[in-house]
């Protein structure tokens, strides 16, 4: 994309001698300008889901007989857990506009991996017991400093999206160790996969493999979005390794 402006030479005697024309080539603004419209266009549509449905199940409590406790329990049940999964999405776009803000500040702690880990595990399991899948943990006892916050949402939404597409029975491994210089986090899983054509995508903010079968996991489709960014800005790298119905094994490296 190229915008044009130009302006004629004219010379002591006001006659036109010409014309300067300048070129701006506009491609990065018009990208960012498309991709500005496309994640308006995405949150509006991730909203307007729950809200529909919140919508629609007070209007039939507000209309109907009250005294089916059984369905006003089950009515109110869904509104609950629509309007959570709105309060998740806010989280999640709240963090991601903190973490592009230009006075954005890492708050940098000595962190020890082995305690991190200790505090985190009635989170990390939960899910993995109601789904019945193995959760192992192997954590050196090392110190580095990173932001605790940050890095406890690095590891949570890496934990729960391994959790989430692998199912029953299958196996999920949270590692932590030094290696070259590098702390790693790694975590394994022996879930659905991603397949090769998708994983340059993972990353972007509401790309998702399989859109219902995601949705229906309860992802906002920024976990990985704010994974990275919180890496980046801890100068560390990602590094993906998934195969289609084998597993998928995501290792962040931090500067120790
Ligand atoms: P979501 O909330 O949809 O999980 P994420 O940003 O965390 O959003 O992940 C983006 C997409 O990457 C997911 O929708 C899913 O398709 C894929 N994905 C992420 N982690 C895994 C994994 N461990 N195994 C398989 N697919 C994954």
């Amino acid at each position: 994309y190229f915008e044009i402006s130009g302006a004629p030479i004219i010379n002591e005697r006001n006659i036109p001698k010409g014309v300067v024309l300048v070129l701006h080539d506009i491609t990065e603004l018009k990208k960012l300008e498309s991709m500005r419209k496309d994640f308006v266009a995405n949150v509006s549509h991730e909203l307007r889901t729950p809200i529909t449905s919140i919508k629609g199940f007070s209007e039939t409590l507000l209309d109907g007989n009250l005294d089916d406790k059984e369905a006003v329990s089950q009515f109110l049940e869904i509104i609950y857990h629509e309007s959570n999964r709105i309060q998740i999405l806010i989280e999640d776009l709240l963090s991601l506009s903190r973490l592009e803000s230009d006075n954005f500040k890492l708050v940098l702690h000595k962190i020890n991996a082995l305690e991190l880990v200790e505090s985190l595990m009635p989170a990390l399991t939960y899910k993995a017991e109601r789904k019945d899948i193995s959760f192992t943990t192997e954590v050196e006892d090392i110190q580095f400093k990173a932001d605790k916050d940050r890095i406890t949402q690095v590891i949570i939404n890496l934990v729960n999206n391994a959790l989430n597409y692998t199912p029953a029975r299958g196996d999920v491994s949270l590692r932590i160790y030094k290696e070259d210089e590098l702390v790693k986090i790694e975590v394994c899983d022996t879930g659905i996969g991603i397949p090769e054509k998708d994983l340059p995508r993972v990353f972007e903010r509401f790309y998702r493999v399989d859109k219902a079968r995601a949705r229906d996991s309860g992802g906002t489709g920024l976990g990985l979005a704010i994974v990275k960014h919180i890496v980046e800005v801890h100068e560390g790298e990602i590094l993906i390794d998934s195969e289609a119905d084998q597993g998928t094994t995501i290792t962040v490296c931090l500067p120790a």
